[in-house]
Formats: structure tokens, sequence, C-alpha cells
């Protein structure tokens, strides 16, 4: 199917049902509601000129029009350009420019950002970009409007020669370890994966999904948006950027089923002062994803948060994102302490990343995956898609895994990250789990830095409980001297109140293994 058949589908069957709540302005769709403002959209969005195969780059936080011009773009097979909403102009400019937008979909501000005055800034360098339409101005009602007057037969007739094979998103890794990639994704990438991770939740018509996550992201727009449309779920959104206190109050006024979150917002929303007020009751499942899942974090979230069935999700952009989920069967020890076990219709395996052989069960390696998830390519990359994706179609993903005899697996670094002191192979995940048993330590990141004796050295970055005695490198070493094996004890402690983060919420270690060096002068 194509994303679009797929939704009139849901359409079909669940069209009084809700569709979409956007909190902050309290508008809300049904199924068949969503349905004809999606169809304005695509048809406005012919009426600019835009053909099969255009790229239309969407540029804004999270609202009910982002939501909109993906289903937009996806029925007449245009070509969706996420575009981060922390770019600079400098860094819009690039993605502009390398994915070959022609049309451009943006919020007029957002926060710090003024979005309007940097398109402008970045057009005279962008001579391939035809059009920018503005959410909340008039070059979006004038679009919405001359869709509403289309003819809607011309939808049925692009729809019908529509390959699920199309490319139809380029999405921009994190920029986690540099900078992002575009991932070309097809309908039939995407699509299927929205709607197996919708599976492995239980989804169904009656769930609604609390979506703090960006839409920017797979983890919004395929594990949120298309896992819900694909089974006539409904997705809120709580807020335009991520907010802890909004969210919890989303999921109370929409009696949510399932929360979506990195790590760190989870952190945030049970540290949040709010937390105990909200009646978060309705919670049955969500997913937690997008880097390290900490076992302190997952257990509070199934305690304090009530969400008994949480999954965790492992994946990445260039895969749809997801390759492996944890099962609300599965043992308690499992869901808190591994990624889970491979999604249906996906090949995995873990090889050594210097031979390229599959290693055996309970051996960590290079996690490897292949079938329908593996994404068309990086636009326009051909050097490095190649070396990601090898001859047979494996996709390598950087990350470092174990695989233990049943199935289940457990992600151990990425392989960038990885510190070798005097030697030895430090794995700084199973370093932060360990600094987490620590009661004064809320979050923990360590990293190597370059040392003239042992080649490098960990040092821990830590956020202290507000009013918690201040940690040294010596009260740290003693806490862990006998627990912890030598070379694993990071030598340097450096206090913070917050981490260098991507817009995804991500921890970016290569800025802090580069403002460490600095401090360590
Ligand atoms: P870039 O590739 O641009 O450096 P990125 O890899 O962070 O950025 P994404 O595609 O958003 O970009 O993230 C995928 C990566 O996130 C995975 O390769 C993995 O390292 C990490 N990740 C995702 N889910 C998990 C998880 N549950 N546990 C551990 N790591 C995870
Ligand atoms: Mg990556």
């Amino acid at each position: 199917d194509t994303i679009g058949a797929n939704l009139d589908r849901t359409v079909a069957a669940f069209p009084d049902r809700d569709a979409l709540v956007e909190c902050e302005t309290g508008r809300r769709w049904t199924y068949a509601q969503l349905a004809a403002e999606v169809d304005a959209v695509a048809l406005g969005l012919l009426d600019l000129g835009v053909a099969p195969g255009d790229r239309v780059g969407i540029w804004a936080p999270n609202r009910a029009e982002w939501f909109l011009v993906q289903y937009a773009t996806a029925k007449i097979g245009a070509i969706l350009v996420n575009i981060n909403p922390a770019y600079r102009v400098h860094e819009l400019r690039f993605v502009l420019d390398q994915a070959g937008v022609r049309t451009l979909v943006a919020a007029t501000a957002f926060k710090t950002s003024d979005y309007a005055a940097m398109i402008e800034q970045a057009r005279p360098d962008c001579p391939g970009l035809r059009d920018v339409v503005l959410l909340g101005g008039e070059s979006w009602d004038a679009l919405v409007a001359a869709g509403r007057a289309g003819d809607p037969a011309r939808l049925a007739e692009i729809g019908a020669g529509l390959s699920a094979d199309d490319p139809i998103n380029i999405q921009y890794t994190s920029g986690t370890t540099g900078f992002p990639k575009g991932a070309t994704l097809s309908h039939h990438n995407i699509l299927n994966n929205g709607f197996f991770v919708g599976e492995t939740c239980g989804y169904d018509e009656e769930d609604r999904i609390c979506v703090p996550v960006p839409f920017y992201h797979c983890f919004g727009m395929v594990m949120g948006n298309l896992a819900a449309t694909s089974h006539g779920s409904c997705v809120v959104i709580p807020a335009a950027g991520f907010d802890p206190a909004a969210t919890l109050a989303a999921v109370q006024a929409e009696r949510c089923t399932s929360l979506y979150g990195v790590p760190t917002m989870f952190i945030a929303m049970l540290n949040d002062p709010s937390f105990g007020e909200r009646d978060l009751s309705s919670l049955r499942t969500g997913i937690m994803a997008g880097s390290p899942c900490p076992v302190e974090v997952m257990k509070q979230v199934i305690e304090r948060m009530g969400m008994a069935e949480v999954t965790i999700c492992y994946g990445m952009t260039e895969t749809s994102p997801v390759s492996t989920q944890t099962r609300a069967g599965d043992s308690l020890e499992r869901r808190v302490s591994t990624v889970g076990t491979v999604h249906p219709h996906l090949e995995v395996k873990v090889v050594d990343p210097a031979t390229g052989t599959t290693v055996p069960r309970g051996t960590p390696g290079e996690f490897c995956t292949r079938g329908y998830s593996v994404m068309l390519g990086y636009w326009n990359e051909p050097d490095k898609t190649a070396e990601a994706i090898d001859r047979a179609r494996w996709m390598h993903t950087g990350d470092l895994a174990v695989m233990d005899a049943d199935g289940f697996v457990s992600i151990t670094g990425r392989i960038k990250d990885m510190v070798i002191r005097g030697g030895e192979n430090v794995y700084p995940r199973e370093v932060e789990e360990f600094l987490y048993t620590h009661p004064d330590i809320v979050d923990a990141q360590v990293i190597g830095v370059p040392d003239d004796k042992y080649g490098e050295e960990l040092m821990a970055w830590v956020r202290l409980r507000p009013g918690a005695e201040p940690l040294t490198a010596e009260t740290l070493r003693e806490f862990c001297d006998g627990r912890l094996a030598h070379y694993k004890i990071p030598r340097y402690v450096h206090l913070v109140t917050e981490f260098p983060m991507t817009v995804t919420g991500k921890i970016r270690k290569v800025q802090m293994r580069e403002e460490s060096v600095k401090l360590l002068g």
C-alpha cells in the first residue's frame, strides 16, 4: 500500500473517531474531517505546481499542519523533506540545496527562531526554491482555499499511479555523531514500520497517543503518526516544543493511553513539580527510545506513571526506524534491560566490526539488519550509502549489540563512543548504568578524553539531585571502588545542570568531548 491508500482505508473504517488533537489551540479532527483537510492541502500543493517526486520541505515544530503536510505530500507522491526546527540559516541553506526543495512550508517563528527571516536570508542562494508557504499566514490560507476548490478526482488519478517503492520522505538523521545525513525512505519502508510498531503496542481505534517527540524525527512521524493512522488511533500533540508540564497535562486532559519520549523527556516528566498532581491513570503503554534507556528510568515509568505495558524500541532513521522492540509479555527484567527482539519480516545479525563475520550469541559486535525497513539510500550521497549498506543489502548500524540465546538484544553503545583505556575496551553505557544507582545522581554520561599514559581516560558528566552534596572525583571513586573494575572508574567528574543535546533530545557526546578537552586544558 501507499500511505495515502492506507489512510483512506482507516478513514472509511473509523470516520467518526478522533484522529488528531492539538492541545495548545484546542483544535481537533475526526478521521473524516482529517481526510477532507489532507485532501485540501494535497490539492493546494498540486495547484502550486508540485508534481510527484518534487521535494516539499516542512520546517516547523509539532503542530497540526505538520501532520497534514505529511499525508498530503504522500497522497500526491511528493517527497517530504523534514527540516530540523532547531536549524539556523546556514543549516537551512544546506538542506534546501542538498535535497533540492521546490516548495517550503514553514512556521513563521518559534521560540527564538524567526523562520520567516531566516528563509529570506537563505532564499537568494537557493534558486531551486520556487514557493514558500508560511503557516498561519495568507499563503497557507490561499493554498488551502485553492485546494478546497480543486477536483478530488485528480488525487485518485495520481494515487493510482504511485508505487509503494517510490521515495516519499527524506529524513535527516539526528546529527548525534556528526553532520546529519538525508535518509531517503519509501512508502513501503515507513508505512510498514509504523504499522508493526502499532501492532507491537496493541493499538486500535480506542488508543490515544501522546506525542511530545518531534514530528521532524521518525519517532514522531513514523512511530507516532503512521502507527496511529494505520490502526485508527488518535495522535495528541501536547505542545509545539517539548514541555514536561504540558505533556503531563495533555495525558490527563485527553485520557491518553500511550506516551512517547526519549529517556531525558521521561526524566524531566518524572521530576516535574506538577507530576504528583496529575491523573495519569489512563496510560497503558508507550515507547521509550532514541538513546540508551536507563533501567531505573524504565522502572519508574512502569511504577510511577502506571505505564504497565511500556516498550523500548531500538532503531535508526536509516531503518525506518525500528528494528527491535520489547513486548508487554516479556519478563520485567528483559523489558527494562534489553531493547527486545527483532520486528517481524526483518533479518538481523551481529558481526565482528573488524572482520564482518557473525559472532556467537552473547558476544558484542556491530548490529546489522536487512529487509523491508532499510532505506533506499542517502539522498545524493552514493559514497555514504555504500559505506552504510553493503552489496548484500545489510545495513551496518555502527551500534554495538549483544544478542542472547533467546534473541533478546542489548545495545552496548556506539562504535564511535567506545573508549579504549590502556588497551581495555570500556562501554560508557555500562558505567553510566552503574552511576545511575548512586542516590544523588539524576543523570550521568561518560566519555573518553585523551590521556598521555592510557590513550584515553574516562570522564563522567553528572547531573545531581537538587540540594545534593557536590560530588568529587574522590567521592565518586569511593562509591565505585570494589563494585566496578578499576579501569572503568571515571578519573574525572564534571558537574553540570544540562547536557549538550540535539533537538530530538539526544546527548551529543561529540560536543561533550570537545568541551572536556578544553576544560582539562
Ligand atoms: P547521526 O547518525 O546523525 O549521528 P543518530 O544516529 O542519533 O545521529 P538517529 O537515526 O535519530 O540519529 O538515531 C539512531 C541511533 O540512536 C541508533 O543508531 C542508536 O545509536 C541510538 N538508539 C536508538 N534507540 C536506542 C535504544 N533503545 N537504545 C540505545 N540506543 C538507541
Ligand atoms: Mg546514526
